[in-house]
């Protein structure tokens, strides 16, 4: 979709400098991953630089252990980034990749126990000076003993010196919960990792779009930029060697490319592309009235996904039947403590009734991952593999004062009007009744103190996206009232892929026949046992499968509402009985590639 007036900028003036900028030769493109699609142009803003001035103030002396402490958090966190870039170079041309983790290797060893970090220990302590002061003066110090060797290989370590002393500073400064609020409108936002909750905070308004070094598709980054309609390219391994702070930059979301000084020429393009993506989602916008019923007369049903309560507008404007999935993460991302269950009742009431009595399905709290709220850092310990850790229902299950403010606000909104219940990353039919059992006791309580809840309780659905879950469909289904198949985990734990991870984003496919496999077991279960089933996964919003999904018997699909009038472009497009037997087809193949050529034939056709 077009992002920005063709333009450029919200103010719809072209900066003056790029056309000053003619005689520069200097257009570099930088080449990632396209997450969101769409053309974003404006000026980089380097997200997560070290700060122009350092604050510098003394400590007093029973401040200093915990000020030593910041500083050792400070330098762990900067060895983890390093580690996680150090992994990425992979990605390059073998000398290049040499070059670039030779570098970050050394960097990661002047912070482990080295000259610097006591240098910085001892000035913290003695000087009482705070952490951030300490590394600026230590690295100095540092850097100029490094420059002042007459050895060329050594002279150079200074530069890494102080490349390390602002990253540790950047560390140490970093606002938590920074919003994009300051920024000129039709900013982009560049950094080596974008978090979801980053995202929450950017506001279509101001930031245009943005790209980051890391990060995966599938990442939550990636979907909430896909549903706030802001391209993004993520995975870009060379974007800091490129784009410095304030240049101009066109980022590609649709290519999955970053082009920092575009020459004249190259603008150029780029807005005609805007200004034809903008005429294509105005034509597009005018099928929300239409209904979702294929060609031979099959009703679909298309729900909306919501990250964020912002998205409602859209929902309404491109006709949704519903809110198939409503992550209530957003809740808990940039804060330090856990929202008040009344808290969580305004939310959910405000949304709720703005969708004026069509479907919410509310899920419960889904955080680990890549989802991890501050709110909730130290509630969920370090974990080597934190997909396989404590996460979502586990975490809701084992901390009841998490869980249970939850279900009294759902409870509660479920007074105002239809709501539903869905729990993530469900694996048994004990997590269902024990949430059931809860449930129960939660709405005693309420009604106990004369609090309206809905009646009769919300039905319970659990998420199908493991493939132990998928495997025990029938018996899941006999304790739900009904299932959504999230196939962005599904297709994560099936095949062992990393969705937010870059380097291995060419594996990631839910065309794999495991995946369908497993899709179309869990949708004939839940047929069987007349509960209904929807997909809210990524795929569901992509009309490339659509014909698969309603071949294989699904009737509602839910998806970021900007994808909705593509997907119900598609359905109104589509045979179903024709739809059917090619599913049939498919699910008769063994091999991805095999399966992509049959399903895109069939979309060729249409
Ligand atoms: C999924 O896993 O497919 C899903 C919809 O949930 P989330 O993307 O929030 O993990
Ligand atoms: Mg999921």
């Amino acid at each position: 979709m077009a992002k920005r007036a063709p333009t450029g900028g919200r103010d719809g003036a072209r900066p003056r400098s790029t056309r000053r900028r003619r005689a520069e030769p200097t257009e570099r493109v930088v080449e990632g991953l396209g997450v969101a699609p769409g053309i974003a142009i404006g000026r980089a803003y380097l997200h997560g630089a070290a700060p122009a001035q350092i604050p510098e103030y003394t400590i007093d002396p029973d401040g200093i252990p915990a000020e030593l402490r910041r500083f050792e958090e400070a330098v762990a966190q900067s060895l983890r980034q390093l580690e996680k870039l150090k992994a990425k170079t992979a990605a390059l041309p073998p000398d290049v990749a040499e070059e670039v983790s030779v570098l970050l290797e050394a960097q990661g060893l002047m912070l482990q126990g080295s000259r610097l970090v006591r240098g910085v220990n001892q000035r913290i302590a003695h000087d009482r000076i705070n952490a951030e002061a300490a590394t600026a003066a230590e690295t100095a110090v540092v850097a100029e003993g490094f420059a002042a060797i007459e050895d060329a290989y050594l002279a150079a370590r200074a530069q890494e010196v102080r490349e390390v002393g602002a990253r540790v500073i950047r560390n140490l400064t970093a606002t938590p919960f920074q919003s994009f609020t300051s920024l000129p409108a039709g900013s982009i936002v560049i950094a080596e990792e974008v978090t979801p909750a980053d995202t929450a905070l950017m506001n279509p308004d101001i930031v245009a779009g943005f790209a980051a070094v890391v990060g995966g598709a599938e990442s939550h980054a990636a979907i909430m930029a896909r549903a706030m309609g802001l391209p993004a390219v993520l995975g870009a391994t060379r974007l800091l060697q490129t784009i410095r702070d304030g240049d101009f930059v066109i980022v590609d979301g649709s290519a999955g490319r970053v082009i920092a000084n575009p020459t004249p020429q190259t603008i150029d393009a780029y807005e005609r592309r805007q200004v034809e993506l903008a005429r294509v989602e105005r034509q597009l916008a005018r099928i929300s009235r239409l209904p979702a019923v294929t060609k031979d007369g099959v009703a679909i049903t298309l729900d909306a996904n919501i990250e964020l309560p912002r998205e409602l507008e859209t929902v309404r404007a491109v006709g949704a039947d519903g809110i198939g999935l409503l992550r209530s993460e957003f809740l808990f991302m940039n804060r330090n403590d856990i929202p008040s269950e009344e808290e969580q009742f305004q939310a959910l009431a405000a949304i709720v009734t703005g969708m004026a009595n069509r479907p919410v399905t509310v899920r419960t709290l889904d955080i680990g991952g890549d989802k991890l709220a501050s709110a909730l850092g130290d509630r969920i310990a370090p974990s080597a593999n934190p997909a396989l850790g404590l996460r979502a229902i586990r975490l809701s299950l084992q901390q009841p004062d998490l869980l249970e403010p939850q279900l009294a606000a759902i409870l509660r909104a479920g007074a105002l009007g239809r709501v539903r219940l869905l729990l993530p990353m469900i694996e048994t039919v004990d997590e269902v009744k024990e949430v059931r059992e809860i449930l129960a006791r939660v709405a005693r309580r309420l009604v106990r103190k004369g609090v309206a809840i809905a009646d009769p309780f919300p039905p319970v659905g659990a998420m199908i996206e493991v493939p132990g879950a998928a495997l025990s469909a029938d018996a899941l289904a006999r304790v739900c009232d009904f299932f959504a198949i999230g196939t962005n985990d599904l297709t994560m734990y099936t095949l062992a892929i990393d969705r937010g991870d870059e380097q291995v984003a060419h594996l990631y496919n839910p065309l794999h026949p495991a995946v369908l496999r497993l899709i179309q077991f869990t949708t004939e279960a839940a047929l069987r046992n007349r509960i209904p089933i929807s997909i809210c996964g990524e795929i569901a919003g992509d009309p490339r499968f659509t014909a698969l999904l309603i071949g294989l018997g699904i009737r509602d699909l839910s998806m970021s509402a900007i994808n909705l009038p593509r997907v119900k472009e598609r359905v109104r497009a589509i045979d179903l009985s024709a739809a059917a037997v090619r599913a049939r087809q498919i699910m008769d193949q063994s091999d991805s590639a095999r399966i992509s050529a049959l399903l895109d034939g069939f979309n060729a056709e249409l």
